[in-house]
């Protein structure tokens, strides 16, 4: 990509696809037909930057948001303020009247904030949305049978608040042949006929591609926006969103036997040629996709050539194997993409045994960004 005055200083960058958020999204709302297709932004819109996402995501047609945090739905609103906002961290105590400012609607996590939403609502005579989240087999947030049965039976509780959405949450929907799917799914059945009619949510990436059976009426993807994988295996049919780049600092020479880097972890098997690149775990590149770690080292991309990572990952430099790279087409400032259309963020990610969720997520502050594909370039 073209190298810009803007980014001339910076040893990392990042280009965000815009256009690719909203087809993503797009063949998401596809997939999903007549349910609702909503997006999370959480997590800085998944490392993206949560206000370009929103905007991005609205003009391609979301109307519904998922922020974590009651700060992430204060963004959301202002960026997109004719979307739908739900906080997943609930309603914090004390927190009801900021919310209603906001515009932010709660999703309801145990019986506690049931009754302080439902109270403030009583005590401002506004019937104030909130979503309630069922607890199916996660363990983590939500009510679990016996509380939603009792507040089933509250109506004097239920009735003060707009009841807007059940939702649930899968714990492992990216593996279709685990049978938690199923019994979460009849869990979720039981569990929101406690409550007729009101719309119902269950879906994250990997629920819409479970199917039909798990859509409802509005799904909550995340990943699948944003490129990375929601199924453990087969193709990943999304487009990359992210890619992040780096810069070749220097280029040496090194000989058969020495060791590269901290820890001399890992020994030169051969007269070898190292680049020199400025990107580390304190740009969220973890430590573990460098060699010392449980996995393969990660692999990156320079000029058509895949290469592996050499020895630990520094907090602001990685040694790469570029003896197989003719020299001229390894060259101190060229860019080296970490991840993105060459290497799955997800590719990436496993070499540091994690996920691509992680690996967007954790993106540090140092990098340049570029915005591409945004709707209004094109105007
Ligand atoms: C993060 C999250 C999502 C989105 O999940 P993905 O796996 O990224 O699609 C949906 N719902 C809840 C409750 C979440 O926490």
């Amino acid at each position: 990509m073209a190298d810009t005055r803007k980014d001339s200083l910076a040893c990392g960058r990042l280009t965000i696809d815009l256009a690719a958020l909203a087809d993503n999204w797009r063949s998401l709302a596809q997939r999903t037909g007549k349910t609702e297709c909503g997006a999370a932004i959480k997590g800085d819109g998944y490392g993206t930057g949560l206000e370009k996402a929103a905007v991005a995501l609205s003009q391609a047609g979301c109307r519904t948001f998922f922020t974590a945090v009651p700060q992430e739905g204060l963004r959301a609103r202002a960026a997109a303020p004719d979307a739908r906002v739900f906080v997943l961290a609930g309603l914090l105590p004390g927190a009801a009247e900021s919310y209603r400012d906001g515009g932010l609607i709660p999703v309801l996590n145990c019986p506690a904030e049931v009754l302080e939403w439902s109270e403030f609502c009583a005590s401002t005579g506004q019937k104030l949305p909130a979503a309630l989240h069922l607890d199916t087999g996660m363990n983590r947030m939500g009510l679990d049978i016996d509380e939603a049965r009792t507040i089933a039976q509250a109506p004097d509780v239920l009735t003060r608040f707009d009841l807007a959405l059940v939702m649930s949450h899968l714990v492992c929907g990216g593996d279709p042949e685990n049978p938690l799917n199923a019994l979460q799914l009849e869990r979720f059945h039981e569990m929101t006929a406690l409550f007729p009619c009101v719309p119902r949510s269950l879906a994250n990436s990997p629920g819409i591609f479970l199917g039909p059976d798990f859509h409802f009426d509005v799904a909550r993807p995340g990943i699948s926006l944003y490129g990375g994988r929601a199924m453990d295996e087969g193709e990943n049919p999304m487009r990359p969103v992210v890619t992040a780049e780096a810069r070749v600092l220097i280029t040496h020479s090194a000989r058969n036997g020495e060791t590269v880097g901290y820890g001399a972890v890992e020994t030169l098997r051969r007269n070898s040629r190292i680049a020199i690149v400025g990107i580390g775990y304190a740009d969220g590149y973890h430590r573990l996709a460098g060699a010392g770690g449980g996995s393969d080292t990660a692999k990156v991309w320079i000029n058509g050539h895949k290469v592996p990572l050499v020895g630990r990952v520094s907090m602001d430099l990685i040694a790469v194997d570029v003896t197989d790279v003719p020299e001229r087409e390894c060259l101190r400032g060229d860019w080296v993409e970490m991840f993105g259309p060459h290497i799955p963020v997800d590719e990436a990610a496993a070499a540091a045994d994690t996920i691509g969720y992680e690996f967007l997520t954790g993106l540090g502050s140092r990098y340049a960004r570029t915005y591409i594909g945004a709707s209004d370039d094109r105007a």
